[in-house]
């Protein structure tokens, strides 16, 4: 489902969105979330948690005592003492200001000095250049694949960016320190096996990760369990097969046997195409039986078989009872097409050497950090975009109210509600990966 993100259109979303609500005043809309939809079938339906920004003109409401024409209005004659606002006949332009690249005293580049929330790398001059100009035009042009061209840069640059380091650094050992105290306080997980403590660690991860209470809307567990090891490694298998191929395949590696059921028309098929000419995927009957099998489920394997097979109580049983019968491939066929399936293959001799799961997480903490950056440079520059209009016309203002986003954390739960505006106007994102809003009152 993950793969969802990132294959909707920043446009096209906002084209669906003005569909669905028969409107025309959103103008980029990015998919936020994927809150569900089919298992195993996930082309079918999701359902998307979808963030929309407008490009609709401000249309404030009247303060007593305060004169504003409504640009909606017809065009009246304007007395004197109800003075046309500047900006409101006009459409707000579209281009956001981020800010001049900005050098700091020890040399790190901040990306975005006129947003409320700064983003700062550590990087060489041409690096931060290139960075710059990707977000930008990601917020310009609405590129949807911001993540995917920046993520080979960062994963080959060993760019930093300050602030995520910081966050890490405040709530790493805490969160490694909370994980061995349940151990410690566990009767459990003295005495348990291998298996048996994998599972409770997962379980005390979880609640560790509970108890944070700044939490950016992200794989927080690959943020705070990993931290990406030399990336040279990336670096030869990139120039062998290419960014995209590495992604995919990285992506899935902590189950390699795994059979993947692509429709033609799902998003990653085309990626998986490509691994079958470079070698590093097998299709359809080249796969083994058992590994096609294992993906069934005991029903859907009884159907298979021919009479007098079965029923199968278990699945391993099932799977071998069926790879043994003469004709399984054809009976497959039946209920598959042999095309949409894929499985990776192991990486060729030369590359033996890997450490694939070190690489595998490597590159899954290069995306968190990656989707985190490119979406908190998003949320402060939209969000100065949002303000231009009343930071002009102070005013029409009355106060500001702190929204949540989707899955606030605490923190930022604690900011919710309304403030006056005497007071200076909050300003989101709170911290990285945070998606609250703000809006006048
Ligand atoms: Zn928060
Ligand atoms: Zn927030």
């Amino acid at each position: 489902m993950k793969d969802c993100v990132g294959y909707l259109k920043a446009d096209l979303a906002a084209d669906m969105v003005n569909w669905v609500t028969n409107t025309d005043w959103c103008v980029y809309a990015e998919v936020a979330e994927i809150l569900g939809g089919y298992e195993g079938a996930d082309t079918l339906g999701c359902l998307l948690e979808i963030t929309v920004y407008s490009e609709v003109e401000p249309t404030p409401t009247p303060i007593p005592g305060a004169s504003v024409v409504s640009p909606a209005a017809e065009p009246s004659p304007a007395s004197e003492s109800e003075p046309r606002i500047a900006g409101l006949s006009t459409k707000p332009s579209r281009s956001i200001d981020t800010g001049k690249l900005t050098v700091t005293p020890d040399g790190a580049w901040i990306l975005n000095p006129n947003c409320g929330f700064r983003l700062t790398i550590e990087t060489g001059k041409d690096v931060a250049v290139q960075v710059k100009a990707l977000l930008d035009s990601r917020l310009r042009e609405n590129l949807y694949d911001g993540e995917e061209r920046l993520a080979p840069i960062i994963a080959r640059s060993n760019l930093r960016c300050r602030e995520i380091e910081e966050y890490v650094c405040i709530w790493r050992p805490r969160y490694l320190k909370r994980i061995e105290e349940l151990k410690a306080a566990s009767e459990e997980w003295a005495t348990a096996g291998e298996m048996d403590r994998d599972d409770l660690l997962a379980q005390f991860k979880g609640q560790a990760l509970a108890a944070i209470d700044v939490r950016p809307r992200c794989d927080l567990d690959v943020l705070l369990d990993s931290e990406p090891v030399n990336a040279t490694i990336d670096d030869a298998l990139v120039d062998r097969y290419g960014f995209d191929a590495v992604d995919t395949y990285l992506q899935h590696i902590g189950k390699p046997a795994k059979v993947h059921r692509l429709a033609p028309t799902h998003p990653q098929r085309q990626r998986y195409e490509s691994l079958l000419t470079k070698g590093l995927a097998r299709r359809g009957s080249d796969i083994p039986v058992a590994a096609i099998l294992a993906d069934f489920k005991l029903k859907e394997m009884a159907q298979l078989a021919p009479p007098g097979l079965g029923p199968f109580g278990r699945k391993a049983a099932a799977i071998q009872a069926l790879t043994n019968v003469p004709d399984i491939r054809e009976r497959l066929g039946k209920v598959v097409a042999f095309r949409e399936l894929f499985q990776l293959l192991p990486l060729p001799e030369e590359f033996a050497g890997i450490d694939l799961g070190a690489v595998g997480t490597s590159w899954a903490y290069t995306r968190t950090v990656t989707n985190l950056f490119v979406g908190t440079y998003m949320k402060a520059a939209w969000e100065l975009r949002s303000f231009a209009f009343y930071d002009e016309n102070p005013d029409l203002v009355r106060g500001w109210e702190v929204r949540p986003g989707s899955k606030a954390c605490p923190y930022c739960v604690s900011k919710v509600g309304r403030v006056p505006s005497s007071t200076p106007r909050p300003r989101v994102p709170f911290h990285i990966g945070c998606y609250c809003d703000v809006v006048p009152v």
